[in-house]
C-alpha cells in the first residue's frame, strides 16, 4: 500500500509520536508525505517517507494527484483544527478527491489508529 502522512505544523509532534507507536506496521508500506511532515518523519523515525512538494506549496495536490492516478491507497492527514491554513483551498481539494475516489483518508490521531488497523485487518483477510 502506498500511504500519505500530512501533519499541519501544531499536529507534526503528534504525528511523529503516532507514526514511531505504528511504526513497524508502517514501514512495510510505501510511505510519501508533504515536504516538512516527511522531513520530520525520516529525521525523527526510522521510516522513510518520500518527499512531496511541503503542503503550502502544492503538495497536498500532489497527494490529490496521486489519488487520481490510482497510486495513493490511504490518506493519514492531522489537520490543525484550531488555526486557518493559507491552502485551504488545496486541503478542501485533497479532502474532495479522497471522497469522490472512494480513497480511506483519517484527520486525527484516533482515525488515523483505526484506519490503520483496519487496513492490516483487511490485508491479512485477503490473504
Ligand atoms: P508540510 O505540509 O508537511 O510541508 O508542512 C503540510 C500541510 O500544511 O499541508
Amino acid at each position: 500500500m502506498r500511504i500519505a502522512l500530512i501533519a499541519h505544523d501544531d499536529e507534526k509532534p503528534s504525528m511523529v509520536e503516532w507514526a514511531k507507536e505504528h511504526e513497524s506496521i508502517l514501514a512495510a508500506n510505501d510511505l510519501i508525505g508533504t515536504g516538512t511532515t516527511g522531513g520530520r518523519l525520516n529525521d525523527e523515525t526510522g521510516l522513510s517517507v518520500t518527499r512531496l512538494e511541503s503542503g503550502p506549496l502544492g503538495g497536498d495536490l500532489m497527494i490529490g494527484a496521486e489519488i487520481v492516478t490510482g497510486d495513493c491507497d490511504a490518506v493519514i492527514f492531522f489537520r490543525d483544527p484550531m488555526t486557518a491554513q493559507p491552502h485551504e483551498p488545496d486541503i478542501s481539494a485533497l479532502l474532495r478527491i479522497c471522497d469522490v475516489r472512494g480513497v480511506p483518508l483519517a484527520t486525527n490521531r484516533a482515525s488515523a489508529t483505526a484506519l490503520l488497523t483496519g487496513l492490516v485487518d483487511a490485508g491479512s483477510a485477503e490473504s
